[in-house]
């Protein structure tokens, strides 16, 4: 219940506007999100690969609703892949990049999807010169067979683009199995939004087991899995499903999200695993707290005291 209230939050903009003003707001989202700038993204990225890990960036921002806001998103990820490559960070894909299509026009009307697919080609240019990569987020159930497609075009040119599959869909146990062949990257999460039974599993038990059949078929094939989950349970699953395919920290990855479980990511990269962390960073960073809020109702007490103090 509580889940589903905030999800829709995250499409209010009424409340966007009072989140975003509140006195507290800043601290609730440090935790989750390192910063506005770009300096901010380079410092996180800089002190996570000290510490072993590799990261994914993600410029926040979503639902675009003007070509020049698609365009803007589309240089603030050229920017930002130019300043990492400077820095040493992208060698060997250490640090990539991670991207909406509807931050980049998708949501656009009827020529939404070539805006997206252009724009995304334009930052896919730019990792290729950074000499790394990009993975497609996935986003709701609306946009699914729109991504695919334009993953698919990209892949032509830039075969290392990576997808997102949503374990909660009853279609991504298919999915999977489309796009489990060799060179494809595709990271398993169990998915966001708030979604209809017509489309997807309601309860967590059945999305687990939908992840763990997905996964399955991901570490059976030729593919790169990157498993994107904080439970301990699927971590430990994909643990035995990595051994049974003798899969190494080479064919496959652990992803989490910036400020959750820190201490497990750096246990699974202290074992020698391949770990990567999402980190979000900008302006735009309302819709991303409040799905993050909704994965952790423990979270909401704390967060609304923070909305009402002055900190
Ligand atoms: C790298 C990465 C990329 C992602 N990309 C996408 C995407 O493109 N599209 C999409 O729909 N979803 C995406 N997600 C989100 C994902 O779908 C889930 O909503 C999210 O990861 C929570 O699911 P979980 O597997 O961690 O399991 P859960 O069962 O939700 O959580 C397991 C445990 O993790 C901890 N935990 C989980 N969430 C939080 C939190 N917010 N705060 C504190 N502790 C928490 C708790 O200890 C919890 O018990 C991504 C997740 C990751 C890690």
């Amino acid at each position: 219940m509580l889940r589903e209230v905030l999800l829709h939050a995250s499409r209010s903009a009424g409340l966007r506007s009072f989140v975003e003003t509140a006195p507290g707001s800043r601290q609730v989202v440090r935790r989750y999100v390192p910063g506005t700038r770009p300096e901010d993204a380079l410092r996180a990225c800089r002190d996570l690969t000290g510490q072993g890990l590799t990261t994914t960036l993600d410029h926040l921002g979503e639902d675009t609703t003007e070509p020049e806001q698609a365009r803007a998103v589309r240089d603030a990820y050229v920017t930002v892949l130019r300043l990492l490559s400077d820095a040493g960070l992208t060698q060997g894909g250490r640090v990539e990049v991670s991207v909406k299509l509807s931050a980049v026009g998708q949501a656009l009307g009827e020529d939404g999807e070539k805006i997206a697919l252009e724009n995304a080609r334009a930052i896919c240019e730019a990792a290729a010169a950074a000499g790394t990569t990009v993975t497609l987020d996935m986003e709701d159930h609306t946009t699914t067979d729109s991504t695919l497609f334009v993953l698919r075009e990209l892949r032509r040119d830039f075969p290392w683009v990576g997808a997102v599959l949503q374990a909660y869909l009853y279609r991504t146990e298919g999915d999977c199995k489309d796009l489990a062949g060799e060179g494809s990257r595709v990271r398993l999460c169990k998915g966001a939004y708030k979604e209809p039974p017509s489309v997807a599993y309601q309860s967590a038990s059945d999305v687990d087991r939908s992840y763990v059949r997905c996964l399955s078929v991901l570490m059976a094939g030729q593919g790169y899995p990157m498993v994107a989950s904080h439970d301990p349970r699927i971590i430990d699953i994909a643990g035995a499903l990595a051994v049974r395919h003798r899969r190494t920290p080479a064919d496959h990855e652990y992803q989490m999200l910036y400020g959750i479980r820190p201490d497990e990511q750096r246990r699974l990269a202290g074992d020698g695993e391949t770990v990567r962390v999402y980190v979000p960073y900008g302006e735009e960073w309302y819709g991303y707290l409040m799905r993050r809020l909704a994965e952790r109702p423990a979270n909401v007490a704390f967060f609304l005291r923070s909305l009402v103090s002055r900190g």
